[in-house]
């Protein structure tokens, strides 16, 4: 009888440090991200669907952002799956993987990160 109750117990403290370390950033974190506009390439002799440029913006934080260029099977979203469209707006995270703004926002609200290479963008580079 105790044992049981006991052990209930210790699943429920264990379900809420699960919630709790877990994870997710606040938009306060978010804003530091560097934003960027993406631009596709018009090349008229050798069009490469996707390749193009990603072009900072100019975030409230000040984080000083440079020009990248991609390559068109860097040209894409890994979360939605799907290139980027001229004029979208993109994230970069530390480890400079890039997405969609409005997909990493989303993602990173629910678990801080990144998809790709799982770099926590709160902790940095420190599990493992
Ligand atoms: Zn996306
Ligand atoms: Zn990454």
């Amino acid at each position: 009888m105790s044992d049981r109750s006991c052990s209930l117990l210790l699943l429920a403290l264990h379900n809420c440090s699960t919630l709790c370390s877990g994870s997710g950033a606040s938009e306060e974190d978010l804003r530091v991200l560097p934003k960027y506009r993406f631009h596709i390439c018009k090349n008229e002799e050798k069009p490469r669907v996707g390749a193009g440029r990603m072009v900072p913006i100019e975030t409230s934080s000040g984080y000083l952002a440079t020009e990248r260029i991609l390559l068109p099977e860097d040209a894409e979203c890994c979360i939605c799956l799907t290139s980027y469209e001229d004029g979208a707006e993109l994230h970069a995270l530390p480890c400079n993987h890039h997405f969609h703004s409005t997909c990493i926002v989303k993602w990173l609200k629910m678990n801080a990160t990144c998809p790709l290479c799982k770099y926590n963008i709160l902790k940095g580079n420190d599990q493992v």
